[in-house]
């Protein structure tokens, strides 16, 4: 049985298919959807360029029984309880993804997670409507992105020092700074969000930001509230080992609810980016199916912001030296890499530089020592291959 219809619940599916289980799989699913794609939402759906992001994978050849506008309410051993009923198991993918936080307030706010606020949020981006978009960090800059493309006056606020800093560090998300001033949007840092009122934000310190839409981009959070009570460990995630096992025997957990043990970087991650909910379900299968393969990724995810393709490749710790590819302010195509005190790749950014990316996320796994008088020059590879 597979909990969650996004795309870690379909790709558990094929993956056990794939693995040879003949057995009867059922996909519960609280939305109505058949599984879709998330990336586009704030991408090529916002954009108007496409209405539907349906994964494509053919269900009924997989021979799925699927119950969708269904929620799971609980678990116990051998046990899914949903608003339909109880049902038994045999073996369990727990896969339900996360959930947009939302901000105080009285006002409309919107949050992208599903078609339904993807399509909600396109219609309002109209010429001249006024946008909030509260925070700067990937989704919030996607979505400043494509409203100011639609032609809206476009406010974005972040509470930290650049945008992306919490995911880059604000000493590389600053570089990002002067997209927005290209792209006609005004950016308000160090400003902390009160409330979300019906004519736009008023923040902390008593400002007001007027709008005729707020679009709130400060997180997620785990979708697990459903397994309180149960012998699932929760801890920021479903908690699973390298086997991406859970505290329940014959349960697992993938994608972004599932926070696992990677062994190559020696700490808990959970990573909500769409290359880990493609890919640890292969893992996941083989353990419900009795193997005993390993999860343990370089972690990997893009973004298309402002005309740029950003990607990330690793893990970085926060003793890490970051060191400079190329000059933000004057190349288009930069990159940052972290390196480790004993000069091994921890992690790189790239913008507009697609190979370095790959090229990093291969070192990263090699675990080779790199030269930093060779990582800060952009004309040559990051290493000889
Ligand atoms: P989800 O896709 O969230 O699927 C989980 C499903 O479980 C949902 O359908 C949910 O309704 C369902 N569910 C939840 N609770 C229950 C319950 N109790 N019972 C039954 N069903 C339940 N990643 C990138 O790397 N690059 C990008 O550019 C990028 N862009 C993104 C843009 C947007 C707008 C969003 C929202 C995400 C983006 N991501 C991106 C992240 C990526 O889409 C996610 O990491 C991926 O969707 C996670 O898949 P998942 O299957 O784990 O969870």
């Amino acid at each position: 049985m597979v909990v969650g219809a996004g795309l870690a619940g379909v790709r558990s599916i094929e993956a056990l298919r794939f693995r040879g289980f003949t057995g009867r799989i059922t996909l519960i699913g609280e939305e109505h959807h058949r599984p879709y794609d998330r990336p586009p939402l704030s991408k090529a759906v916002l954009l108007g360029e496409t209405d539907s992001t349906v994964v494509d994978s053919d269900l009924d050849a997989l021979d799925v029984r699927l119950c969708l506008g269904t929620a799971a309410k609980g678990l116990r051993d051998g046990v899914l309880e949903t608003t339909e009923g109880e049902l038994e198991y045999d073996g369990l993918v727990i896969a339900t993804g996360a959930t947009p936080i939302r901000l105080r307030g009285e006002g409309r706010q919107h949050v992208l997670r599903t078609i339904e606020d993807a399509l909600a949020l396109r219609e309002r981006l109209v010429p001249g409507a006024r946008v909030a978009v509260v925070g700067a960090g990937w989704i919030g800059a996607e979505v400043a992105t494509a409203a100011a493309r639609a032609g809206c006056a476009v406010t974005v606020v972040e509470a930290g020092e650049s945008p992306l800093a919490v995911a880059l560090g604000p000493a590389v998300g600053s570089h990002t700074t002067g997209w927005y001033a290209q792209a006609g949007v005004e950016l308000r840092l160090g400003a902390l969000v009160g409330t979300v009122d019906p004519d736009g934000l008023t923040l902390m310190s008593g400002a007001r930001v007027p709008a005729d839409v707020v679009v709130t981009g400060v997180g997620v959070r785990p979708a697990v509230d459903w397994l309180k009570g149960s012998a699932v460990r929760v801890d920021d995630g479903v908690v699973v080992d390298e086997h991406l096992r859970t505290s329940l025997p014959n349960v697992v957990a993938v994608g972004d609810c599932a926070s696992w043990w990677s062994r190559r970087f020696g700490s808990r991650l959970r990573v909500e980016h769409w290359d880990t909910a493609l890919q640890a379900p292969d893992v996941a299968a083989a353990t419900l199916l009795g193997g005993e393969a390993v999860y343990d990724p370089v972690p990997y995810f893009w973004s298309e912001q402002f005309g740029h393709m950003v990607q990330f490749a690793g893990h970085r710790e926060a003793g890490d030296r970051m060191v400079l590819r190329g000059d933000p302010r004057r190349d288009a195509k930069w990159a940052v890499c972290w390196l480790t005190a004993d000069d091994r790749l921890a992690a790189v950014l790239t913008v507009d530089r697609p190979r370095d990316v790959v090229q990093g996320r291969k070192i990263v796994e090699g675990g080779q020592r790199l030269d930093p008088l060779r990582v800060v020059d952009p004309a040559r590879p990051l290493r000889d291959c």
